[in-house]
C-alpha cells in the first residue's frame, strides 16, 4: 500500500496520545517521502510507561501531541490498540527505528548527529555503528550530562553541522522536550528521541532475548537487569487499568 501524501495517518487514541498505526515499511516509506520534500519529522517511540506520564501530566501530552510521528515502541502499546478495539500493524521498538535509520542514512550519504547517555558510552556507540555501516558519517556526538553552558555549545556544534539525523538519547520524556524545544532552530530533517539505544549499541545493555521480545516481556527483561527501573515500573499496572476502563 503506497500512502497518499495527503492524506491523513491513521492513529489510535491511547490514554490521550494519538499513536501512528504503521507498519515499519510503511514508516520508513514516509519518512524517506517527507525527507525528499523537505518536510522535517520528529519522531516519538511511546510504550506505555510515557503513555501513562502523558495521561497523568499535562505537559508530557503536550510534547508528545507537537511530534510529527509517535510509534508504538512497546508490546503494551500494541495489546493497548486491541483493547480499544483498533489495531497497530507491529511493534516499532526504539532502538530499532533508530538502527532502520542510521542504515538508510549510510546508504544515502546522510549525516549524523548523537547527543545523549553517558560519558564515553555515544563514544563507543559511533565506534560500533561505523563498523557496522562503514563509511557512515556521524558529524558529531556528546554525552547527555551537560550543564547549560555545555547544552549552548552543543546547539552551536549541531546547527554548524547541520546533520540529517539527529538522535538524542536523554531518556523519555526529557529527550521529548529537549527536541521539542530546539528541533525547530536546528536545520535538522529528522530527529528522534531513542532512550537507551546508544547504551544498547555501546554493548552496555543487553537487549531481552527475542522469545521474551515475541511475547511482549522485554520490560520485565530489563526490570530483571536495571532493578532501578521498578520505581518506574510501577506505571505498568497503572497503564493497564488505565486501558481496561477506558476500553469498557
Ligand atoms: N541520559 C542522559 N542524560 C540524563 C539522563 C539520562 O544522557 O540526564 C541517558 C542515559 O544515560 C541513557 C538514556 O538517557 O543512555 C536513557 O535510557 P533509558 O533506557 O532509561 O531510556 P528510557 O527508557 O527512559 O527511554
Amino acid at each position: 500500500m503506497a500512502f497518499s501524501k495527503k492524506a491523513l495517518l491513521p492513529t489510535v487514541n491511547i490514554l490521550g496520545t494519538e499513536i501512528h498505526r504503521l507498519s515499519r515499511e510503511h514508516l520508513l516509506q514516509l519518512i524517506e517521502e517527507r525527507y525528499e520534500e523537505g518536510i522535517p519529522t520528529w519522531i516519538v517511540t511511546a510504550n506505555a510507561e510515557m503513555a501513562v506520564r502523558a495521561k497523568e501530566e499535562a505537559e508530557v501530552a503536550d510534547v508528545l501531541a507537537k511530534a510529527d510521528l509517535r510509534l508504538a515502541d512497546g508490546a503494551g502499546i500494541v495489546w493497548a490498540a486491541k483493547q480499544m478495539g483498533s489495531n497497530v500493524p507491529e511493534r516499532l521498538p526504539g532502538v530499532e527505528i533508530a538502527e532502520e535509520l542510521v542504515a538508510w542514512a549510510a546508504v544515502n550519504n546522510l549525516t549524523i548527529y548523537m547527543l545523549g547517555a553517558g560519558p564515553g558510552v555515544a563514544e563507543e556507540a559511533v565506534l560500533e555503528l561505523q563498523t557496522r555501516y562503514p563509511g557512515l558519517r556521524i558529524v558529531g556526538y556528546h554525552h547527555g550530562y551537560f550543564d547549560e553552558k555545555q547544552e549552548l555549545d552543543i546547539l552551536d556544534d549541531i546547527r554548524k553541522k547541520k546533520p540529517n539525523l539527529l538522535l538524542v538519547a536523554l531518556g523519555a520524556p526529557r529527550q521529548e522536550q529537549w527536541i521539542a524545544q530546539h528541533f525547530p532552530s536546528l536545520n535538522t530533517a529528522i530527529a528522534v528521541g531513542v532512550g537507551g539505544s546508544f547504551d544498547v549499541w555501546a554493548g552496555r545493555v543487553k537487549r531481552a532475548p527475542t522469545w521474551m521480545g515475541e511475547r511482549g516481556l522485554e520490560w520485565l527483561y530489563r526490570l530483571i537487569k536495571e532493578p532501578r527501573r521498578a520505581k518506574r515500573m510501577l506505571a505498568l499496572p497503572r497503564f493497564v487499568w488505565y486501558i481496561k476502563r477506558e476500553s469498557r
